[in-house]
């Protein structure tokens, strides 16, 4: 049987309808941008693999690191016990965070790293009734419409409603939602907020860009009164940058496009390079002294098997000391600028009057480039998505729209040629679609 009948049998695959699957490529190298499967072809991969890939595929310095930790400490129970690794990694992120952070709690993935911040954030009150007589009303949370913050029971709730929580909404917790901000209805948010903050515990918010709710992205200037209002009304300010944090968005933060700055940091996706799992709760000091105290109930009894996987924290450290690099910052300078190139001639292809290009809201951010194709509705059930990955797969790009939304969030390390080679494909897809 090959790996692809055998896969068929055993393995469910994630966000993946089973119906009818198209077959899974099985891939057996990877190396920098490119992916090799097993029939020798070769796929830039243009997402990173999900967004994870900062550095591109078995980078040789992390591996070597990953290596020499496995023979050190792979594993240890991380209550009553600490490792360099953790520490290390924490002393790291909070010189790195923006300002005001000060202390790290580890899980392992992206949704554990959100869950921990909402009941992080939760708790915070419940545990200062005396300090704060009106603190048991501050239960609500504040969060985006389009918002995506993971996948379990908590992150859902603080996700939109959509096709990926359907089946889950009577047992979801309400948050209340709201759009993100711009010129027109600024204003109407703040005194939405002035309104209710009593209420909020927190508001969580994916900074600037929202991920798989698809790729939208808002402006700063916007973002920073609507900052400005809730830490005016004591809501404690939640920025999920497990998509947006160690660069992807031109800065090493998204939260630096703002002048307000979060109480609490989640992190994920690019923290290991992508090569571990691991999650970060960052959080500021009144946060965690609201912890500290003689009442063992005010304890934050949360935790995972894994958490602080020494090896993961050693990913960590290692894919930091490539990305803090000046090299490194200017490869992301550099993808940002060529993005904004490539952008703006499909804006001037859009305005042709003769032939206008079948695509709409073009957008970047750093390394982030996005836009719909106007064919279908614009949702994440558009069946065009398998048919442009097909498409970009013949052309040796690996790209995975989210319905019409076509995106690109290539690795740091992706040469001249290989992005070329993206844009051309783009193009190319682009092109199948007009008059289709
Ligand atoms: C991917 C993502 C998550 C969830 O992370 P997982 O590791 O997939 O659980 C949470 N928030 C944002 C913004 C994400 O992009």
């Amino acid at each position: 049987m090959t790996l692809q009948e055998r896969d068929e049998l055993v393995i469910w695959h994630p966000f993946t309808h089973q119906k009818n699957r198209p077959p899974v490529i099985p891939i057996v190298k990877g190396k920098a941008t490119l992916l090799f499967d097993e029939n020798h072809q070769v796929y830039i991969d243009a997402i990173s693999s999900w967004w994870v890939n900062l550095h591109g595929h078995a980078h040789p310095y992390i591996a070597q690191k990953l290596y020499e930790q496995a023979l050190t400490l792979e594993q240890v129970i991380f209550a009553g016990f600490t490792h360099e690794p953790a520490v290390a990694l924490a002393e790291k992120l909070l010189t790195i965070l923006p300002s005001g952070m000060s202390r790290i709690f580890y899980s392992d993935n992206g949704s554990t790293s959100t869950e921990v911040a909402i009941k992080m954030s939760l708790q915070y009150w419940w545990n200062q009734q005396e300090k704060y007589p009106q603190s048991p009303n501050r239960t609500k949370i504040l969060a985006f419409k389009d918002a995506y913050h993971g996948d379990t029971f908590g992150a859902m709730s603080v996700s939109d409603r959509s096709v990926f929580t359907l089946p889950f909404h009577e047992k979801l917790f309400e948050v209340i939602s709201i759009d993100t901000p711009n010129a027109d209805n600024i204003q109407e948010l703040q005194h939405q907020i002035q309104a209710e903050g009593s209420n909020i515990a927190a508001f969580i918010y994916e900074p600037l860009v929202q991920g798989a709710g698809g790729i939208k992205m808002y402006a700063p200037e916007y973002m920073d009164k609507l900052l400005a209002t809730a830490q005016a009304a004591q809501i404690i300010c939640i920025a999920d940058e497990v998509m947006t944090g160690f660069g992807r968005t031109g800065k090493l933060f998204a939260s630096s496009y703002m002048t307000h700055q979060p109480d609490i940091i989640c992190l994920s996706k690019g923290l290991t390079g992508g090569t571990m799992a691991l999650g970060v709760t960052a959080c500021k000091k009144h946060i965690y002294e609201a912890f500290v105290n003689d009442d063992k109930l005010k304890t934050f009894f949360h935790g995972h098997s894994f958490t602080a996987n020494p090896l993961a924290c050693t990913a960590a450290l290692a894919s930091l000391d490539l990305l803090i690099v000046p090299a490194c910052n200017a490869q992301i300078a550099w993808l940002s600028a060529q993005n904004f190139a490539f952008a703006s001639k499909l804006a001037r292809g859009i305005s042709n009057p003769e032939k206008p290009l079948p695509i709409k809201n073009i957008r970047v951010l750093g390394t982030i480039l996005a836009f719909e194709i106007t064919n279908g509705k614009d949702e994440y059930l558009n069946n065009i998505a398998g048919v442009i990955t097909s498409l970009a797969m013949q052309q040796g790009v690996y790209i995975r729209p989210l319905g019409n939304t076509v995106y690109i969030m290539p690795p740091y390390c992706t040469t001249e040629q290989e992005l070329l080679a993206i844009y051309q494909c783009l193009n190319t897809i682009i092109e199948h679609f007009r008059g289709a």
